[in-house]
Order: C-alpha cells, then sequence, then structure tokens
C-alpha cells in the first residue's frame, strides 16, 4: 500500500533527558566528540548502526532505555556538561566579527551523511566553510535549496554499470525548522512559484533552504526542488533563479540584513539580478547606480577551470524568464545577455553564469594559487588591455574543517602536543609534534586502518547481498584487506578529468604491486558519476570489473554509495591518497587535504592545492606531461610517472624505513594542517574579501546611496572619455645606472576631459625579457609637474628604483583613480605608452 501523505513522530524524552534535544538540534554535534560520545553512550550499538545519526537513534532506542537513563546519575552529569559546552559555544564573544552579515550562498551544503544535500566538493567545501565560520564567530548564514531527493544513491548492477536511487527525505529528521510564517515567491516564467524555508543550525552558522514541495504549488512546480543537479537546462535555470532571486527574498523575509554576498560558484548569481531590480524600485537608483551599489557588496567564487563545469542557458530561455525583470529594470535583451557574456560574443550564444559572477561582484577569486592564473587567463577577456597578471581575480586557497575530517585518534594525539585549538593555532607550534609522537601517530593511524579494513568487508558484504549474491559467494569478503599492507585511497565524482583509470592502463604492472609476496599494495576506490554522464559509469564499470577478478578483489576494491562518511572512512584508514588529475583541471580538490590531515601523504599531480603545497617531505609528485598534445600519450607518459614512484619510491621507504616514513607522516600533518585548514580560509576570506566588500557596501549604500550614485556617475564620465586618454611621451635617459640609484621619468599625457583626480599615471618597469616583454613588473605613481599646455597635454614625473642588476624595461600608463574602486583596473580601462 502506498501512503498518501506521511509524519514525523517525534520520541517523547524524559524530562531528565530534555538536553538531548537542543543537543540533537543542533548540527555541532556533527563535528563535536564530547556530544557524540553522549549520543554513543545510549546505545553504542544502535548508534553505530543508525549510521550515528542522533535523530534516528532517539527514534530508535525506545521508552526503556531512556527511563533507565533519566535516573543514571553519570550519565545525567555528561549531559549536562556538553549541553552547558554548546551554550558556552554559541555564546562566545566572535573572534573575526565582520560588519553585519555574509549571505554564502551555494547550491549544495555538506554538513553531514545525514543531512545529504550535497553531491561533492563543493558541497562538502560549503559545509567546512559555515562550520569554520561558527568556530570563528563569523557572522555567516547560508542559503540553499532543500532538495526532496538529495543527489542520489549508488549502487551497481553485477557487470558494474552504476544504478541510481532517489529516496524520500524528510527535513524534520534532517534537524530542520521550519520557518513559521515565512513563504518566498518567485514568478518563473509567469508561473509563481511559493518556496517555504527551512533553517538549521550549524553551531553559531545558519543555514536557510528553500523549498518549493508546499500545497500551494502545482505538481509541476512542487518539483522545482526535486534533485541536485537533476533535469534539464531549463529545470536547472528554474532551481537556479530560486536560489539567487528567493535566496534575496529569503534574506529580507527573514530580517536578516546582510551586507556581503557571496556566491559558491555561479549557480547563485541571479541575486545580483534581484539586487539590481531591488535597489532601483526601492532606492529609485538608475540601472548603472544600482549595478555599482549592488557589486560592491558582492564576492564571486569560480570553482571550475573546466568550461563545461559553467552553466550556460540558451538567449531563448533568458529572455523568457527574464522579461519582467528587464521591463522593471529597462534593460532590453542585448542589455541582459551582454551581462553573461564576454566583450564582442556572439549575442546568441548562451548565457554564461561564470562570466555573469565575474561582472557583478567587485571581488573575484579562483580557489587555489594555480587556479587563480588559470582563471585570471580564463576570463582576461573581461578587462581587455589588462595584463595577465593584473586581471582582477584573485585567489584563496581552499581548506577543510579539521575536526569534521580527522581521526578521533589522530585528534586526540594532535590536541595534547600541539593543543586543543590545532585548527587554527600559529604554524610554529606544530613543531611540537617531534619523532617523540611517532609512536602515538601510528597507534592512531592504525587504529583509523583497521576501521576501513572492518568497514570495507562488512560494506561489500552488505551491498553483495543486496545485489543478489549468497552469503557463500561472498565469503572472500572475510578476507578483504590487510591493515598490514600498505593501503591507497582514491575517492573522487568519477568526471573524466580525474582519470580514476590511469592505474588500470597498465594492468600487468598493477598487478604486479598487487600481487607482491613480501611488498604487497592494496587499493581502495570509491565515487560517484553524475546520472547523464556516461563516460564517468563507464570509468567506474572498469575500475569495478577490474576489483571483481578472484585473484585481485580482496587487494583491489570500490565501495558503492560514496559519501561523507565512506569519505571519512577512506581518509582516515588508507596510507597514500591518489589523485591523478590532467592538470589543471583540478581547481583545488580538498580529499587530498583531509587525507594529509590525518596523516597520510599524497601521491598526485601538481594541480590544484598540491602545487602550491607540495615539497618532498610531505609526499610525492606525479610528472605532469603538459607538454604532450596527445592525449593517449600524455596518459601513458604520467602513468608511468606513478608507477615509477610507486614501485620505486613508495613502495619500498612504507616496507623498508618505518622511521623514515613516519617522518613523512609527521611532516605532512605539521607542515599542511594550517595550510590546509578551513580556519585559515576562512580567514583569509574575512580578511580579504569579506570586511572589505562589507565596508565598501555600507558606504555606497548609505545616506540614500549618495555614494553610489556619485561612484556611478563618474564611472559613466570616465568610460564616456577614456577614448580621449593617451599617453604621448616618455622620456627615460637610457644611460647605465648604478644598482641602488633611481633614475628619473618623465611622460606627457592627454586626458581629455578627464581631470589628474580621476587617474592615476604610472611607471611600469621590471626585468627586460628576450622578446621585449617587462617580467615580474612593478609601478610607482608618477604626479602632475605643472599645468597642462596648449593642446591639454600634462607632465607627469617621478622616479624608478633601479633595485635588480641587468636589463631593465619600462612604459608608462594610465589608469582610473577613485576612492571607492577597491580594485582600479577592474573597469577594465588602462592607456599605454607607445
Ligand atoms: C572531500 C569530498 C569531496 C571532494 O573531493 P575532491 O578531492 O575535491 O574530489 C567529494 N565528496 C566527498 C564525500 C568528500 O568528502
Amino acid at each position: 500500500v502506498r501512503a498518501v501523505r506521511s509524519l514525523t513522530v517525534r520520541p517523547h524524552l524524559p524530562e531528565a533527558l530534555a538536553g538531548l534535544d537542543p543537543l540533537a538540534a543542533n548540527l555541532r554535534w556533527t563535528w563535536h566528540r564530547p556530544t557524540r560520545q553522549v549520543f554513543a553512550a545510549i546505545d553504542p550499538l544502535v548508534w553505530d548502526r543508525c549510521g550515528s545519526d542522533p535523530r534516528v537513534l532517539l527514534a530508535t532506542v525506545g521508552a526503556e532505555r531512556l527511563d533507565a537513563l533519566a535516573t543514571d546519575d553519570a550519565y545525567l552529569t555528561r549531559l549536562a556538561d556538553a549541553v552547558a559546552d554548546l551554550e558556552a559555544y554559541l555564546s562566545a564573544p566572535p573572534t573575526l566579527p565582520v560588519d553585519g552579515t555574509v549571505a554564502y550562498f551555494s547550491p549544495e551544503f555538506g554538513i553531514s551523511e545525514v543531512v545529504p544535500q550535497y553531491s561533492g566538493g563543493l558541497g562538502v567545501l560549503a559545509g567546512d566553510h559555515l562550520k569554520a565560520a561558527s568556530d570563528l564567530g563569523v557572522p555567516l548564514v547560508g542559503i540553499g535549496l532543500f532538495y526532496r531527493h538529495g543527489y542520489f544513491r549508488q549502487s551497481l548492477s553485477l557487470d558494474g554499470w552504476q544504478q541510481e536511487r532517489f529516496p524520500n527525505l524528510d527535513p524534520y529528521a534532517m534537524s530542520m525548522t521550519l520557518c513559521e510564517g515565512i513563504r518566498v515567491e518567485v514568478d518563473l516564467n509567469g508561473d509563481h512559484l511559493v518556496a517555504q524555508v527551512w533553517r538549521t543550525d550549524v553551531g553559531r552558522s545558519r543555514l536557510y533552504l528553500l523549498d518549493a514541495d508546499v500545497d500551494e504549488n502545482p505538481d509541476h512546480l512542487r518539483l522545482v526542488t526535486d534533485r541536485l543537479y537533476g533535469g534539464d537546462v531549463e529545470h536547472r535555470l528554474r532551481q537556479e533563479i530560486l536560489l539567487g532571486v528567493g535566496g534575496i527574498r529569503a534574506l529580507e523575509a527573514l530580517g536578516i540584513d546582510a551586507t556581503v554576498f557571496h556566491t559558491n560558484e555561479g549557480h547563485a548569481g541571479f541575486l545580483g539580478l534581484e539586487r539590481i531590480r531591488r535597489l532601483m524600485a526601492n532606492q529609485h537608483l538608475s540601472f548603472a547606480e544600482a549595478y555599482e551599489a549592488s557589486r560592491a557588496g558582492c564576492v564571486f567564487t569560480t570553482h571550475t577551470p573546466v568550461p563545461a563545469g559553467i552553466d550556460r542557458f540558451p538567449r531563448e530561455l533568458m529572455e523568457r524568464y527574464f522579461a519582467r525583470w528587464m521591463g522593471e529594470v529597462g534593460l532590453d535583451a542585448e542589455g541582459l545577455m551582454a551581462l553573461g557574456h564576454r566583450p564582442d560574443e556572439d549575442p546568441t550564444a548562451p548565457f554564461n553564469m561564470a562570466v555573469m559572477g565575474m561582472r557583478l561582484a567587485a571581488r573575484r577569486n579562483g580557489v587555489a594559487a594555480l587556479h587563480g592564473v588559470v582563471s585570471r587567463d580564463m576570463f582576461a577577456d573581461l578587462w581587455p588591455g589588462v595584463p595577465l597578471e593584473e586581471v582582477p581575480v584573485g585567489s584563496v586557497t581552499n581548506g577543510v574543517h579539521g575536526r569534521t575530517w580527522v581521526s578521533r585518534e589522530i585528534d586526540a594525539v594532535v590536541s595534547e602536543v600541539v593543543g586543543a585549538d590545532w585548527e587554527s593555532c600559529p604554524p610554529e607550534r606544530w613543531v611540537a609534534l617531534d619523532e617523540r609522537c611517532d609512536p602515538a601517530i601510528a597507534g592512531a593511524r592504525r587504529a583509523g586502518k583497521e576501521r576501513l579494513v572492518a568497514r570495507t568487508r562488512e560494506h561489500l558484504r552488505t551491498s553483495g547481498l543486496s545485489r543478489g549474491l549468497s552469503a557463500s559467494e561472498l565469503a572472500w569478503c572475510d578476507h578483504v584487506l590487510d591493515a598490514d599492507v600498505l593501503t591507497i585511497g582514491f575517492a573522487r565524482r568519477f568526471a573524466t578529468y580525474k582519470r580514476a583509470a590511469l592505474l588500470l592502463s597498465q594492468p600487468h604492472r598493477l598487478r604486479h604491486l598487487l600481487l607482491s609476496a613480501d611488498r604487497p599494495v592494496q587499493f581502495v576506490f570509491a565515487g560517484k558519476a553524475h546520472p547523464a554522464d556516461d563516460a564517468g559509469k563507464e570509468l567506474i564499470r572498469q575500475v569495478v570489473t577490474f576489483s571483481h577478478d578472484p585473484q585481485l578483489r580482496t587487494r583491489f576494491v570500490f565501495l558503492d554509495d560514496y559519501d561523507m562518511s565512506i569519505s571519512r572512512t577512506m581518509l582516515q584508514g588508507v596510507d597514500v591518497w591518489l589523485n591523478t588529475p590532467l592538470r589543471p583541471h583540478e581547481a583545488c580538490g580538498t580529499s587530498g587535504m583531509k587525507a594529509a590531515m590525518n596523516g597520510a601523504p599524497n601521491c598526485s599531480i601538481l594541480d590544484g592545492w598540491w602545487d602550491e603545497c607540495f615539497t618532498p617531505e610531505v609526499g610525492w609528485a606525479i610528472s605532469s606531461a603538459e607538454s604532450v598534445a596527445d592525449e593517449a600519450r600524455r596518459n601513458e607518459v604520467e602513468a608511468n610517472s606513478l608507477f615509477e614512484l610507486l614501485e620505486q619510491q613508495i613502495v619500498p621507504l612504507y616496507y623498508d624505513d618505518p622511521a623514515g616514513w613516519m617522518a613523512g607522516v609527521r611532516a605532512c600533518m605539521a607542515q599542511l594542517t594550517p595550510q590546509i585548514s578551513a580556519h585559515r580560509m576562512v580567514r583569509d576570506y574575512v580578511e580579504q574579501l569579506y570586511r572589505p566588500a562589507a565596508a565598501d557596501g555600507i558606504r555606497l549604500l548609505a545616506d540614500d546611496v549618495v555614494r553610489g550614485r556619485e561612484l556611478a556617475a563618474w564611472v559613466g564620465r570616465v568610460r564616456d572619455g577614456w577614448h580621449q586618454v593617451h599617453v604621448d611621451e616618455l622620456e627615460m635617459d637610457e644611460g647605465m645606472g648604478e644598482l641602488g640609484s633611481a633614475r628619473r621619468v618623465g611622460t606627457r599625457v592627454q586626458l581629455g576631459s578627464l581631470s589628474p583626480d580621476d587617474v592615476t599615471v604610472e611607471a611600469v618597469f621590471g626585468h627586460l625579457g628576450q622578446s621585449g616583454e617587462i617580467e615580474e613588473a612593478q609601478t610607482v605613481a608618477l604626479v602632475a609637474d605643472g599645468e597642462p599646455d596648449g593642446d591639454g597635454h600634462r607632465r607627469f614625473v617621478g622616479e624608478i628604483p633601479l633595485t635588480v642588476a641587468g636589463r631593465q624595461g619600462i612604459t608608462a600608463r594610465v589608469v582610473p583613480h577613485h576612492e571607492l574602486v577597491a580594485q582600479p583596473l577592474d573597469l577594465g580601462l588602462v592607456a599605454w605608452a607607445g
């Protein structure tokens, strides 16, 4: 019989145990071990069996056990301590305040496997961001969507083909509270959609998720929030309008006065269009004024260097869904499309959400240093005339939330040696982790590895049974993995650029490693492919097929239904974390960071975070053959490098030099943790992006947006007059200079209708390269010297310091200058000498 309606019945807690309710309601338990122990103590077996979910535990455990605990004084004391600890945590003074509130928009949030509202790295990063912001007391709320079916649950057919299931999720069972009386309405091409809002507390951070599955909506609108990354392009557009436009309306309905709007990847970018519309309607601004006032408070983070990873919407859809918006803001279809197009792009080309994100935010960043370089290149044409290294897209390297990802045993060692604040303490403190700690670290790592072995056996048996295999056919599962054997992990989305099957390209070498009598290696794989990605599923099939070989299956395994829980078990249990992306397609990658924090060195292509954090003490770099154009040949070269590292370095070090191995484990934890902690990441966001964005946004909007109007007028004037600006002469004595001295330079500059106050005239200088390019350019501002001559030219003069020996090149340029513009090159206006 199929149910037509359903409800969740909350268990009745004895009065004395009332404290369990707030502990379960706040997702801080997902990373706070003492709280988890309070739950585990209720019934350790049930706690394990229900996947460590307090809600399920309390609903399952039964009144008898709860009544017994209600009179257990020792337990009641622990409970009271945990409740007091949560209260103290929630009310602690913030260590990183920002003016107002940061609204962090993301299409997915990975807080915990028991709140399955994520697909992979982007969501897990958002979850870690919320948690670290909570720890540091950054005033931040998350805005997202509640997907009735989440992403999907993965299983495998007998021949290794990915199967997808979409279970119904119950928000009440996920510690979510309905925001009573809050209704958000958006127009979807004439359809009027109403959404309700769920709230989840993640420590001090609040997460609000919009949900279209409400009675007021007709069926086709209720399905707008059915699945994460499901459906066709129009479905995606509808979801993104609800996220961006609806998200802004939800903030207003909830009374949250956000000053910073952070877009975690392009999907939420429509928030900028909604802010512009509102500012125009409420403050009577022109489009140009609202555009400047809105973007000052916006931060856009791009997450992919793969063009296919960026949302693009056909013009026809954009015109339909934004017809009303265009009317309200007075833009025509050309004007709308231009926001999502590169300069000179074909006006019929699809609307690019990353391009719009770049335009509608005054501050932009990639997620690792290398990704910053790649992003500057990828979006350089939005700032024509600006040198590549000055394209105004910065980078903040991602981080991971330590207490979410590090095993309890490693946490205990590190907390004792480095301090309880190891997630945010200064790097110097990690010197305390020296060779005297090796036995403790080795013991902690062994515990994680034994858990991985046990869980892998159980997992393989359970999924084999569910595929219809019999217990006797699965007897081999009892012999899978061995805690004494070198164990290598690989878990990620099966996107083709991640090249999960690189190892399989040389099966004879792989077999040799797996089957070595005295120094064997074992591999654990996991990961999902997007339901529409048949190439990704084919990679899974290859890995799974290999893992079915009776000779190899105890040493080479694939765990289906990858999620945060499997991820933790793997990262905490493997000896080496493997990553084989096609450089530079991995923007950052975070699973390797989680492994490193647990003392598992990475063996990876120098891509993403590994490119900036790798040193020979902390792991291995697979050489990347980017210069090889032929892809098959390139894969072969890189696979050779991977096998050589395994055969000649990793295996011998592990088996022949345990002390050397432990030195690497220690270095990996001590050197890397301070760099890859989400606490460091959130601090960088606050200092480099949130605080300046809040300050600029507040300044521009204050007093009826007087400064915003002023800035827009100035931008308009400078744009209009810029074609008249040029540098006509650059004078400098080209005779030999003395190191340490300075050389005078002078320029003759035409400013047309602009005044010297509107611009900065700069000398640009540095080492002169072979092709006449200035390398590692520096700038000095030149100052106006005297009045303009008859035809309006002015002289600007200054001195350049001669600080390095060798051939120096010099040029001059004019860039706009205004105190309300943080990055002058952001206007994309530069006039160069010559
Ligand atoms: C960390 C994590 C990811 C991201 O891993 P990458 O290294 O960025 O591929 C994806 N899924 C889960 C479940 C994770 O825990």
